[in-house]
C-alpha cells in the first residue's frame, strides 16, 4: 500500500531546541504528532512516515549547513488550500519567520503553483503548497 512512499527523513541540526520549537509548530499544523523523543533527538510522524531531527556533534557543527551545496536543497509539503497556505504564512510573520521569493508570493513556484517558501533554523529551505489548487 505505502510502497515507495518516504518511510522516514532524518536531519541534522545545529540547535535541537530550537528546531523543536520551530518544526514542532510546523508539523503538527501539517497534521503530524510526536512519535519519538529522546535527549538528541526528536520526530513526528503522519501517516506511514516520519521526520527525525537530531542534533548534530559539536565536531561537525562549523561545517554547517547551504542549501546550494550538495545534498538537501528544500522540502516540500502539501497543505490544505490556498487559505491554509496563508494562514500560515501569516503565523509565520507572527513567529518573526522571514517568507522567501516576498516579491513573487504566493506564486514564486509559477502561476499554478500557490505556496510559500521560507527557512528553518538551519536555512533548510521549506515549502508548503496547495494542494487542491483552491
Ligand atoms: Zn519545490
Amino acid at each position: 500500500m505505502s510502497k515507495g512512499l518516504l518511510h522516514h527523513i532524518e536531519l541534522n541540526v545545529s540547535d535541537l531546541k530550537e528546531s523543536v520549537q520551530f518544526w514542532g509548530w510546523l508539523l503538527e499544523e501539517l497534521g503530524y504528532s510526536v512519535y519519538q523523543k529522546w535527549d538528541r533527538g526528536q520526530s513526528w510522524i503522519l501517516a506511514h512516515t516520519y521526520i527525525v531531527f537530531v542534533q548534530t556533534d559539536n565536531r561537525f557543527l562549523e561545517d554547517g549547513y547551504h542549501r546550494r551545496r550538495i545534498g538537501l536543497n528544500h522540502l516540500a509539503f502539501h497543505g490544505e488550500s490556498k487559505e491554509h497556505i496563508d494562514e500560515i504564512t501569516e503565523e509565520l510573520i507572527a513567529r518573526g519567520v522571514a517568507i522567501l521569493y516576498l516579491d513573487k508570493h504566493p506564486y514564486a513556484g509559477g502561476v499554478d503553483h500557490y505556496a510559500v517558501f521560507f527557512e528553518d533554523p538551519d536555512r533548510i529551505k521549506v515549502e508548503i503548497v496547495a494542494s487542491n489548487g483552491n
